[in-house]
């Protein structure tokens, strides 16, 4: 059989918002690895700052693992495919050629000495070499999985009887960040959750927290945000542009402070005001990351203290966190309908990135199908 090759969207690291596409050959599917034919790839938060070149995720990437050479990436990680190619020393896969099948973004060192790959947190392990980054991503034809991915398990079945389109499989990923965030904050039913935020994250947030009988409070700055997450009926909406949010937080529920906070979006002083709207034993999550040149918070300590507030962070996610995700969606428990907002062919990646970066328009995920 003859590589007819394969489009790929590249990133080139030359100057910020440099994307081309090309035909190159396919991967060639080694003993270890899995080829998988991409269906989508959704584009995150994280592909969009890599593009603007505000987040260099490149430096220590280069050349991407059995990639193409210097000066170019294939990005992309929120990635659906079918199995194309198994190689021959995969051993015993829960998967079969033909299967549809989502993927695990963090490849661990998977050292025995290293403990978070140890307990499965291969997020957090230090040399956690993320697909879309270190190794090609999904915004091409197809993906090769590598061995180090396919040994540690990357490769999740989709039940064979789900009937959810590919473009909200694809939330499978956001979705799994989302989860090991809540998974710090024990919300139960009737508590309110205050999340600041409406992007795509922080209206998953709150989808997944009603999924569990909380009180959402959704805060936004931008009126249009605002006014597109209303679709998404939560229980109270603050527009943090021209209101107290402290304030707003305590009015709403009869001063007593919200039980959970989550903060969805990269800004200090969100933090340090969400801080002062915890009730009694509330739990925070710091979700988003912070500015990288502007990390350091002031925060009151005594509120920490007197009130029994517990703050939590949260970073990417793991593989059971992966399957609790497909779940969710697969059953139905957490819509996507209005999560997902716009689809485009691998050709008009450049106009979905912009799209997707327009914080005054309409789209809230933005999904790639090659
Ligand atoms: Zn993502
Ligand atoms: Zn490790």
């Amino acid at each position: 059989m003859t590589n007819k090759g394969m489009k790929t969207a590249f990133l080139y690291i030359d100057k910020a918002k440099h994307i081309g596409i090309e035909n190159v050959v396919k991967p060639v599917c080694g003993a270890g690895d899995v080829l998988l034919r991409v269906n989508v790839c959704a584009i995150c938060g994280t592909d969009g700052r890599i593009y603007q070149g505000t987040k260099d995720v490149t430096k220590g990437f280069l050349p991407q693992i059995k990639g193409y050479g210097e000066g170019r990436f294939i990005i992309g990680h929120e990635i659906v495919g079918i199995v194309e190619k198994i190689g021959s020393e995969v051993e015993s896969p829960d998967y079969g050629i033909g299967d549809k099948v989502i993927v695990v973004t963090s490849v661990g060192c998977q050292k025995e000495e290293c403990r978070p790959c140890r307990e499965g947190n291969h997020n957090m392990c230090k040399n956690n070499h993320p697909i879309g980054y270190y190794y090609p991503g999904g915004f091409a034809e197809y993906i090769l999985v590598q061995d180090a991915a396919v040994k540690q398990g990357a490769i999740i079945r989709i039940p064979g009887d789900s009937t959810v389109s590919d473009e909200h499989l694809a939330m499978v990923e956001p979705l799994s960040c989302v989860i090991n965030g809540q998974d710090y904050l024990d919300i139960s039913k009737g508590e309110y959750v205050t999340i600041v935020g409406a992007g795509p994250i922080g209206l998953m947030h709150g989808l997944l927290a009603k999924s569990k009988g909380a009180k959402v409070i959704l805060a936004e700055y931008s009126p249009v945000r605002l006014s597109k997450s209303k679709e998404f009926g939560f229980d109270y909406y603050i527009a943090s542009k021209d209101t107290d949010l402290v304030k707003a937080v305590l009015e709403l529920t009869d001063g007593e402070g919200t039980d959970v906070g989550i903060v969805a979006c990269s800004v200090n002083k969100v933090a340090q005001e969400l801080l002062r709207a915890m009730a009694m034993k509330g739990r925070l999550s710091f979700f988003a990351g912070f500015p990288k040149e502007n990390s350091i918070l002031k925060l009151d300590g005594n509120i920490i203290h007197y009130k029994e507030v517990s703050i939590y962070g949260a970073f990417a996610s793991n593989r059971p966190q992966f399957k609790e995700a497909l779940r969710l969606i697969v059953s139905g428990k957490v819509s996507m309908d209005r999560i997902v907002t716009d689809v485009f062919p691998l050709e008009r990646i450049t106009e979905a990135m912009e799209k997707m970066l327009d914080k005054e328009g309409d789209a809230l995920k933005v999904v790639i199908k090659p």
